[in-house]
């Protein structure tokens, strides 16, 4: 059989998803309006797209309302100017519980090492968790735009995730080709989008270049 990289299957996956007659349903997990403009734009004509926001992770909350604001005011004008209406999934935020429960534990590791990487498979879980129980045909994560995040490493975690979850397909991405990371920039802006300047938990506030 054909070994595809994720970036192969995802071309074909669309190919193939294009001439199906129905949309497919797509939760989407989403992090920041930055970085959920290239996927809306690149599928929004392929998937009944649902977003999906779950991050307790961000630190504090001030920053937490400020992203989540910019995201629903995003959306809100993309579903304007491409008459849809694509809607978010607003998961309760908890930083205090996220931290005691899971980040303090990992407060000395490295940004990018095992405390992200749990951190990815945290929220990716909670996405699966939630398209399965709401019957979506698929899930997939913005996260695999950033260029501070590798996105072989977050796909290998949704594919393992996954096997829990059969009735939903992930899908799996890299964002950052097809110029989306250009995409994501120039609509950041042109908008005047806030663009964070770290990745969300407190440990990450010193990096102070760190890009979502
Ligand atoms: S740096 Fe980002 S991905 Fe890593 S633990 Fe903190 S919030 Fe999660």
């Amino acid at each position: 059989m054909r070994k595809l990289t994720d970036y192969q299957w995802e071309i074909e996956k669309i190919e193939e998803l294009k001439r199906l007659e129905n949309k497919p349903k797509l939760l989407m997990q989403s992090c920041c309006a930055v970085c959920n403009s290239w996927p809306l734009e690149y599928l929004y004509s392929i998937f009944d797209i649902t977003i999906y926001y779950n991050n307790s992770n961000i630190y504090p909350q001030t920053e937490y309302d400020l992203r989540l604001g910019e995201l629903r005011d995003y959306v809100s004008k993309f579903n304007d100017f491409h008459q849809v209406d694509i809607k978010i999934i607003e998961e309760p935020y908890d930083y205090d519980a996220y931290k005691s429960t899971f980040l303090e534990k990992r407060s000395f590791d490295k940004e990018g090492s095992n405390r992200c990487g749990m951190c990815y498979a945290l929220r990716i879980n909670q996405a699966f968790k939630y398209a399965s129980e709401h019957k979506f045909d698929y899930m997939t994560t913005v996260m695999t735009i950033s260029r501070q995040k590798n996105s072989d490493k977050i796909n290998n975690i949704a594919r393992r995730l996954s096997k829990a979850y059969p009735h939903v397909n992930y899908f799996y991405s890299n964002f950052k080709k097809n110029r989306g990371i250009d995409f994501a920039v120039y609509t950041a802006k042109s908008l005047g989008i806030y663009q964070q300047e770290y990745c969300g938990c407190e440990f990450s506030i010193h990096k102070k270049d760190f890009d979502v």
